[in-house]
């Protein structure tokens, strides 16, 4: 591959579902002040969803707003996962702000209470936690403390994968595009696609088959393996969930290597899959470290990794962990209020239900159409893999984009994943209900009745 600074300096492909800048004059008038304004105070770096962006000013539940009061059913944000606005989180959050927001350094029993909880919902080997503020940072501390506990550099990956944005974790999110390098002592692997890779042999045979090589040509480079990290639902990658234990495999390769498994759960966590609390457990298996961050406090910023502990202990003993705003007295108020109102709303039990209906019913109504691969998916994080045809199975990004789009036109917001943008990815908020699931439902079977 060519990775000459000219390259480098080459736009990377275009964000899934992004916005394109070139059509701006076509939106309404108002839009594209707001749009310029934008640009003018944010700069380049940023971007918008959809052809037409959505400009909201209120959320709800599973519900947002626009500035003239048009409901838009949010089938597409994680982070509000107990729902937009929940009262509990706001009051936790608004009670604790008026009495102490101070850092790690002092004894606070707040922290202590909610890490015993939650620390209760992994296997027993996992034991301890460290608070970070965002996904991106406790991937990076997750891979830290791999290499420093494994004495090794080697890191490998899933090919369409993102695990963040720091420049450390970046180098191993190939999702970022050519734009921005993978690291020297990077490898990456095909995904979990059953449909593409599961063909011919098992997957696990093919995914084994891909570590090994991986691992090999680490060493033929002189680097030992430190970690292997995986999204255990992979969702840049296309969202692949079954067939369960397709990890196991791989894991195995990775310990007899000496390196350790990451699960990032950044995705799937918070019992989003409706099975567990978190991903990994559907393939049972025991990462090395867990790591978490969006939907932990509802929109406060808020994440964490969880060690087995015995990888903390000369890390903990040589290097002082400080993050001033990870693991705060309101960032903790957050993710209990987050923690309680799953369990007291039955939402990993919402999720399993609304999202078996989802899966169900989508699978009902694609079957025979041409354009769609696969339905696939856990709980309320569903996958549909449009292709051109069933035969070749080439990924179709443009009619993904063109459902999509259809849908917003509908005020109803979905989003698309995996390398070509060919999957449609459904991933709400976790209090969805079955009328929300009929609504998408039916606007989705719209779709699919215009391509038949
Ligand atoms: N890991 C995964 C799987 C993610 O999807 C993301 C964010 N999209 C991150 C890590 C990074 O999290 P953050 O944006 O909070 O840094």
């Amino acid at each position: 591959m060519d990775i000459s600074p000219q390259t480098l300096r080459k736009p990377s492909k275009p964000m899934v579902n992004g916005f394109d800048p070139s059509r701006l004059d076509e939106l309404p008038e108002h839009l594209q002040e707001s749009i310029r304004r934008r640009d003018r105070s944010l700069g380049p770096g940023y971007r918008l969803f959809y052809e037409t962006p959505v400009e909201v000013v209120r959320g709800q539940g599973t519900k947002l707003f626009d500035s003239d009061g048009n409901e838009y059913l949010d089938v597409y944000n994680n982070v509000p996962c107990v729902g937009h606005a929940h009262p509990r989180v706001v009051a936790a959050v608004h009670e604790q702000m008026q009495k102490l927001n101070t850092n790690t350094r002092y004894v606070q029993e707040s922290i202590l209470d909610y890490s015993e909880q939650l620390l209760a919902t992994f296997p027993a080997e996992l034991g301890h936690i460290m608070y970070t503020c965002t996904g991106s940072e406790a991937n990076d501390l997750a891979m830290r403390v791999a290499k420093y506990a494994t004495g090794n550099q080697g890191i490998i990956v899933t090919s369409g994968a993102y695990h963040g944005l720091t420049a450390e974790v970046s180098s191993f999110s190939p999702s970022l595009g050519v734009g921005v390098p993978l690291g020297p002592n990077v490898r990456v692997i095909t995904p979990p696609d059953s449909l593409r890779y599961g063909r011919e042999g098992s997957l696990e045979d093919h995914l084994r088959d891909q570590v090994r090589a991986a691992i090999a040509d680490l060493h033929r480079h002189g680097v030992g393996l430190a970690a292997f990290i995986a999204d255990s639902i992979f969702s840049s990658d296309g969202i692949f969930a079954d067939p369960a234990g397709f990890l196991r495999p791989i894991i195995e390769e990775v310990h007899a290597a000496g390196g350790l498994y990451i699960a990032d759960e950044v995705q799937p966590g918070f019992a989003r899959t409706g099975e567990a609390w978190w991903g990994f457990q559907r393939h049972g298996i025991v990462p090395d470290i867990v790591t978490m961050g969006k939907p932990m406090g509802n929109g406060i910023p808020i994440a964490a990794a969880v060690f087995k502990p015995e990888l903390l202990v000369e890390f903990g003993k040589n290097i002082r962990y400080f993050n001033t705003f990870g693991g705060n007295s309101v960032a903790i108020a957050a993710a209990q209020a987050v923690l309680d109102v799953i369990r007291e709303e039955s939402l990993m039990e919402n999720s399993l239900k609304v999202g078996g209906k989802i899966l169900t019913e989508l699978k009902q109504m694609t079957r025979g159409l041409e354009q769609v691969a696969e339905v696939r998916g856990s709980g309320l994080f569903v996958g549909v893999d449009m292709v051109t045809d069933r035969a070749t199975l080439t990924p179709d990004g443009d009619t993904a984009s063109g459902i999509v789009n259809a849908l917003r036109d509908q005020r109803i917001l979905i989003s698309a994943s995996g390398a070509q943008g060919n999957v449609l990815k459904l991933r709400p908020p976790m209090p969805f209900s079955l009328d929300d699931a009929d609504r998408l439902l039916e606007a989705l079977d719209g779709a699919f009745r215009s391509l038949r």
